[in-house]
This record gives structure tokens, sequence and C-alpha cells, in this order.
């Protein structure tokens, strides 16, 4: 099978490798009809992930149809048609136990990371049935691949540990597919204001059509001045959904009295935490890998029409221009992409 590998920092190609074997009873092998690269791509290639080993295949989400099952699984069978976490769980474990999934002691994020992932034609999956969510039959599938990994993150990681909720003011920092989606389902909860700041105007311009309330060019304006200016005190949930110090700074400087900061992005390097100014503001902080344990709520929005998932789909490609794929979300604000989907 063909499959996009890692050859170290700055290094990748899409090459031929041995389609998986099921090593457990309770493994599924999954032929993939969709993928999608994420902003942990980005890092991982940046080297900001030294645990990914060169030989690695890589991806963490996507969509397809059971090829083959363990005889410990139950849940599934041939022909099926699934949605990948970007989390493995055993579903038996103490933090499996209390849904914390993503530090499952048998799994948590190895898809593309630990073990080979979802950019490939074939995938296995480790403990299918508590891993893979059924796509029912009759639904597009076309927008689901944005529920493995880019809906939960921004819903849990962002919304979720920021407790946006009604009448509150909240600044999301980074409009790239983990932003927007927080953006999306923070609006579920009709905070009084959403602000998006990021430098790509195409995002930024997508994130006002999808209801942000003001959007700042941080290339152009200070945030911090801007967010200021709107709100007076600053913001009641900050969220960070780019990975670097400047962002995770622009966070801390505008957060009101009894703010949250809830940091979704994955860094590669230190930030330094204006703890001096925090404490006596009565700021929280929350950092977490997603657990996906939203992922059946998230499908039952979907499937409802209150969810709109495939909104943050703006490119197509086949699964073998992945390399193209690669590039253009590279150069996201050049080419006006947000998400994009490599189809099979
Ligand atoms: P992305 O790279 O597409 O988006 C990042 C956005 O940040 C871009 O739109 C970029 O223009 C903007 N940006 C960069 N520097 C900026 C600056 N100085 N000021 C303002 N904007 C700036 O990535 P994504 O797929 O949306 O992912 C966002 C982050 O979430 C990444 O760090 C990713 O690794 C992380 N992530 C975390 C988890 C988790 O479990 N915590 C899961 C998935 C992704
Ligand atoms: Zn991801
Ligand atoms: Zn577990």
């Amino acid at each position: 099978m063909k499959a996009l590998v890692y050859g170290g920092p700055g290094k990748k190609s899409w090459e031929e490798k041995a389609k998986p074997l099921l090593l457990h009873p309770s493994d599924a092998i999954v032929r993939i009809t969709r993928t999608t690269i994420c902003g942990t791509d980005l890092h991982i290639l940046k080297g900001d992930v030294p645990a990914v080993e060169k030989g690695r295949i890589l991806g963490h989400e996507g969509v397809g149809v059971i090829e083959e099952v363990g005889q410990g699984v139950q849940s599934f069978k041939k022909g099926d048609r699934c949605l990948i976490s970007c989390i493995t769980s055993c579903g038996r474990c103490a933090p499996c136990k209390s849904e914390r999934y993503s530090h499952c002691e048998n799994g948590g994020w190895v898809l593309g990371h630990l073990i080979d992932g979802t950019q490939a034609e074939y995938v296995r999956i480790p403990f299918a049935d508590t891993s893979l969510y059924r796509i029912p039959e009759g639904v597009d599938e076309a927008p689901l691949v944005t529920l493995s990994d880019t809906f939960p993150t921004g819903f849990e990681v962002g919304v979720l540990n920021g407790k946006v909720s009604l009448g509150k003011t909240v600044a999301i920092v980074g409009a790239g597919p983990i932003g927007i989606a927080a953006l999306l389902t923070a609006k579920l909860f009709s905070p009084e204001a959403i602000y998006l700041i990021d430098r790509d105007l195409f995002r930024l311009e997508l994130a006002r059509s999808f209801g942000a309330t003001e959007t700042v060019d941080a290339g152009a304006r200070d945030p911090v001045a801007a967010i200021k200016e709107w709100t007076g005190k600053g913001v009641d949930v900050a969220i960070e959904a780019v990975g670097t110090p400047a962002t995770f700074d622009i966070c801390q400087n505008i957060l009101a009295p009894g703010g949250r900061l809830a940091v979704v992005g994955v860094f590669g390097e230190s930030v330094t935490l204006r703890l001096e100014k925090l404490w006596i503001e009565n700021v929280t902080l929350t950092t977490g890998l997603v657990d996906t344990k939203t992922i059946p709520l998230l499908l039952r929005m979907v499937l409802a029409g209150r969810l709109d998932a495939g909104k943050l789909i703006t490119h197509r490609f086949p699964l073998d221009q992945i390399e193209q794929a690669y590039e253009t979300f590279s150069q996201a604000a050049r080419e006006k992409a947000l998400k994009i989907v490599l189809q099979k």
C-alpha cells in the first residue's frame, strides 16, 4: 500500500509500505476513504514532537471501511463504515474508566505518533470496539473526518475547559481548523461575544462569516489593545489555538479578573508565565490533550443538523496527492485553506 512516511524534521514522502496486519484480537484493519492533515502534523514535521521516529506513517484522523477484524472485536465487521478517533482507548484501564482516554494506559494518542497512522491506504486500529465509531447508514461521511480530532479538540480542550457559557466574552487566538471548531462549538452556548485573532486574512474572513463578533489581524494591529478596547477589562475566556510563546502571551494579557485561559496549542518550547500578574486576577489556566469523549455527542449534533462539520473543509485532494495537500495546508494564508480532506 502507499502511505505518507515521516523522514525526520522537514522530511516526508508518499511511499510503498507493507499493508498492516492484525496484531492483537482487539485490532481492526480499516481501509481509509478520507483523512486529513492537522496542525499537529506540521508540529511533528518541524521536530516539535520528538517521540515520532523516522519511518512512522503520519496522520491521526480519518474515516473508512472495516477491512478485517480480530477475533475479539464485537461491534464491527468487515464492510462497516467507521470514524476513527485520534485517541485510542482500551476502555478498561483506570483513566479510560474516568473518560480520560488521552491517558489510556494501553493507548492514548498513538496514531501517527507512536504507531503508524491514518495518512495511508490502510491503518491498524488497536481496541477497535472503543476507538472507532460507527457511521450510521445513509449519513454523508465527507464532513465526519473533522470529528476525529478537530471538533473534539476545539470543543473539549477549548470551549469546555474554558467553561464558555451564556453571556461570557470569549477570545480565540488562532483561526486554524481548531480555532474555528472552537468558534462553532462556543456559539452553541450563546456567549455575548467571540473575538478571533490570527494574521491570516482569509481565515479571519471565514471566522466572521461563521459568526465571530470581531476579528483582529495580529499582523496589523496589537490584539491586546483591540480586545481591551472592545471589552474594557478583557475577556472571560481566552482559548490559545496556535502553540507559540507569542500567542500564549496574547492570551495571558487579554483576560479579565476571574478569567480562564484554555491552552489547546501543541508547544515545542517553553513560554514565560506571567504569574506575578495572573495570581491576583484569579486566572485559571487549563491545558490538555483531547480525550475525544465528546465524539458521540458531536456526531449526534451533526446528524441533528445543529453542527455543520463540513464548514471547515476548503480543499479536497486525492489521497495520492497528499504531498501537495501538505504544501497547501502549510501555506494556508496564500492558498486560502482551512481543513483539507484527502479522499480515496
Ligand atoms: P493551524 O496551524 O492550521 O492553525 C494555527 C493558526 O495560528 C494559523 O491560522 C496561523 O495563521 C495562526 N498563527 C500563527 N502564529 C500566529 C500569531 N503569532 N498570531 C496570531 N495567529 C497566529 O493548526 P490547527 O490544526 O488549527 O491546530 C491548532 C493548534 O492545536 C496546533 O498547535 C495543534 O498542534 C494543536 N492541537 C492540539 C490538540 C490537543 O489535544 N491539545 C489536538 C489537535 C491539535
Ligand atoms: Zn490533530
Ligand atoms: Zn485505557
